[in-house]
């Protein structure tokens, strides 16, 4: 007989694993115990050697699908001749701390399992919103500090019933040790309130009453609320729209599985991201005639479809039968709202009814967002299922040492960095507002206490006037043990393709061409930059090429006003503004708020303007996107040739030809993707002839455009230029944190970890 202890690692807590090992040892007649460990698992197993064997083998290749185990250290210790297999209680702060270790699960969608018991009439939890187990359910939004057991997470305030009880203590049960484990008798209830007749009973029916009916219902979920409306019905949607006001953004729509055909032509990717345990929407393409109305996504030709995900979906959907409109509830740009009080006093003017739960929601979580291009998915928000994101950095951070970087303006995220880790937070909003910055703190404040790190360093965005900036300058100011960092915004960019995922690993002593394409950040010049190519790797930076400045007369109102931004060419070619507005020239000429920028989505807004496909917009990427829409109708192989002369790319024959209107707009369209495209290419090839280097990476929100970025790749492709195109990633400022963390660490440290 032998007696082993075993320390494993690794995305253990909250995902079933304490209870597989219960059974693994049982199953081979294996007697010892498994404990929590703050953040890591303690066993200890004794009997046969050739049965311990199989265990360690077994711990790893069995382990449930959502668990990452790897075991960290084995000792043989003397006999403990202990008489059963027992789970003990999680110990917290021994001396083998290991703060480093600690894993905060994500929130995950309710199991085929517990699908099956929800809508079966027999069984104990049928049309219960909060069935889950050790597989399923609800993490990231109601842990409130770990080890992860029940005590510690928003489920305390239930005291268990016997039935859960004893299935939490039934070895055999699939619940046993299931945190969040509840039923009918003893968990959190669903109320629904009507805005006109205040509580009503039956509260399910009652919701689906009023979606059936035309009317918006709040629907609290796993990270926040949604608003939630019939998708068939226009005028619902269109009072939807009005009231939040949100006139043409893009809205998702909640579809059954089964009907998924009838709706978008979904590939092998889209369906399997679509059914992936995460659940996010997935951007599909719009199938011709499908039988929902235009103003789900006004001009577009793309539907963002997602699954069911939590109980209280899978009943919805089953009651109701149709597609449904799922939209966080939020005022627009700030955090999805997570308490029914604040539903009700914010978004009163909107919603006729909240169907309301008892579950608190510790911190928001909004749902993440998948794209598919070049036939790979591209994460472009992380969000519930998603986070927090796990990734590795290519720096080791010195022992004890913790860095917060604290992400950009719009779509804001923070990541955590720590040893060899960047942990990075879902989707929090864009900073513009109170709330906002309030949802910022207490996230950096939560993942500091749940990791148990001390930070202390902030990077931040060189921008001093974005909220982020000015927090962490404040901070550091505070507290003399902080240090801050201001980080390039296009640096960050770039750096954050050196993140090593699943779906990329560049060596961060690897220079690579780097084009990072936005809608303007601040540049090392102080220009307004956003169509850089870099050459260079994290810490070593230099800007190449970039387009030839032009002015954006009145500086951020050309964001949605793009038509300023097409004048503004045109005036820059020699020719006339054909402006409504008389000052637009003479602040032009003068150089009145018209600060010079290269930006690349400032130059596509341009030209989308140019065209007249869209002169004023309602929210971010909508000029590209409707343009995007035309030129997919359309396969010329034309372009405008954009010369490079002193290292700018010069748009002006492109301009000139835009205004002349020779052809249709479906074919002017595609011609500027083409030539935005090839002058990509362009760069990269001549970067590439002077540098050696073949890895292209891109960065940027332009690069969400999948029409520009597919043909991107085949370009390169042609000339072996190998595109660098992380999976994991948001090319948008929503990845911007963790390139901050990247390129703080080469600045500091400058050590690789490999
Ligand atoms: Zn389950
Ligand atoms: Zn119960």
């Amino acid at each position: 007989m032998i007696c082993r202890q075993y320390t494993l690692s690794g995305m253990v807590q909250g995902v079933g694993f304490r209870p597989f090992v219960h059974g693994l040892a049982t199953s081979l007649q294996l007697n010892g115990w498994v404990k929590n460990n703050n953040g890591r698992v303690s066993v200890l197993v004794e009997g046969d050697a050739n049965a311990v064997a199989t265990f360690e083998e077994k711990l790893i290749s069995e382990a449930p699908p959502l668990a990452k185990p790897s075991i960290r250290d084995r000792l043989d210790t003397s006999a403990h001749n202990l008489k059963s297999f027992l789970i003990l209680n999680s110990e917290k702060k021994t001396e083998l701390q290991a703060s480093g270790d600690i894993h905060l699960p994500a929130d995950l969608y309710c199991c085929p399992d517990c699908q099956a018991e929800l809508l079966r009439e027999s069984d104990p939890r049928y049309q219960y919103a909060f069935i889950n187990c050790t597989q399923c359910g609800p993490r990231y939004t109601i842990i409130n500090s770990l080890p992860y057991d029940r005590p510690a997470t928003t489920m305390h305030t239930f005291p268990l019933c016997s039935r859960c009880n004893s299935e939490y203590h039934d070895e055999k049960n699939r619940r046993y040790h299931a945190e969040p484990i509840a039923c009918p008798d003893c968990g959190p209830q669903i109320r629904y309130l009507s805005s006109l007749e205040g509580e009503q009973s039956g509260p399910l029916n009652a919701a689906c009453l009023a979606i059936r009916g035309g009317q918006v219902v709040a629907v609290k979920g796993i990270g926040g609320f949604h608003l939630v409306c019939d998708a068939s019905n226009e005028s619902a949607i269109n009072w939807l729209r009005q009231k939040k006001p949100r006139p043409e953004k893009p809205l998702a729509v909640m579809l059954q599985p089964e009907t998924v055909a009838s709706y978008v032509v979904a590939s092998e990717q889209h369906i399997q991201e679509l059914n992936s345990s995460e659940r996010p929407v997935v951007l599909c393409p719009r199938k011709k005639y499908a039988p929902l109305p235009s103003n789900i996504a006004p001009n577009l030709n793309e539907l963002g479809v997602l699954y069911p995900y939590s109980p209280l979906h899978f009943m919805l959907m089953k009651n109701l039968k149709r597609p449904l409109i799922v939209t966080s509830a939020n005022i627009s740009g700030e955090p999805v709202l997570t308490d029914s009080n604040d539903v009700l006093q914010q978004l009163a003017h909107v919603v006729d009814g909240v169907l309301d739960h008892n579950r608190p929601i510790l911190r928001p979580a909004d749902d993440s967002v998948v794209q598919i291009q070049n036939n790979k998915a591209h994460t472009i928000r992380i969000g519930r299922g998603k986070a927090p994101l796990e990734l590795s950095s290519p720096f080791i951070m010195p022992e004890g040492k913790t860095l917060l970087a604290t992400g950009a303006q719009s779509k804001n995220t923070l990541c955590l960095a720590f040893d060899n880790r960047l942990v990075v937070s879902p989707h929090i909003a864009d900073m513009e507002s109170l709330r906002s910055l309030a949802v910022f703190e207490q996230v950096s404040k939560d993942f500091s206490q749940l990791y148990q790190r001390d930070i202390n360093c902030i990077a931040h965005d060189a921008h001093p006037d974005y909220t982020s900036s000015r927090w962490a300058t404040r901070q550091a100011k505070t507290n003399e043990a902080l240090s801050s960092k201001a980080i390039w915004h296009h640096h960050a960019h770039a750096s954050s393709l050196y993140a090593q995922t699943a779906s990329s690993n560049l060596k961060v002593t690897e220079n690579i061409i780097a084009f990072t394409w936005d809608g303007v950040g601040l540049g090392e010049d102080g220009g307004l930059w956003g169509g850089e190519a870099l050459v260079g790797r994290p810490g070593h930076w230099q800007r190449a090429i970039h387009f030839k400045p032009f002015k954006l007369p009145g500086g951020d109102r050309v964001a949605r006003e793009p038509w300023r931004i097409a004048d503004s060419l045109r005036l820059h070619c020699g020719m006339h503004a054909q402006s409504v507005d008389p000052l637009l020239n003479s602040m032009w000429q003068q150089n009145l708020n018209s600060p010079l920028s290269t930006a690349a989505g400032r130059l596509l807004d341009g030209c989308a303007a140019l065209l007249d496909i869209c002169k004023s917009t309602s929210y971010e990427g909508q000029a590209p996107m409707e343009l995007s829409v035309l030129a997919e109708n359309c396969d010329t192989e034309k372009h405008i040739d954009m010369p490079i002369i002193n290292n700018e790319v010069i748009w002006l024959g492109l301009v000139k030809w835009l205004v002349k209107k020779e052809h249709d707009k479906t074919f002017a369209s595609r011609v500027v993707l083409n030539t935005f495209a090839r002058s990509l290419v362009k760069q990269a090839l001549r970067l590439h002839h002077s540098t050696g280097i073949k890895t292209v990476g891109i960065s940027g929100g332009v690069f969400q455009n999948r029409l520009l970025v597919e043909c991107i790749g085949r370009l390169l492709a042609k000339h072996n230029l190998k595109l660098h195109h992380p999976q994991e990633i948001p090319v948008n400022d929503g990845g911007l944190c963790i390139g901050q963390a990247i390129e703080a660490l080469a600045a500091c440290l400058g050590n690789p970890s490999d």
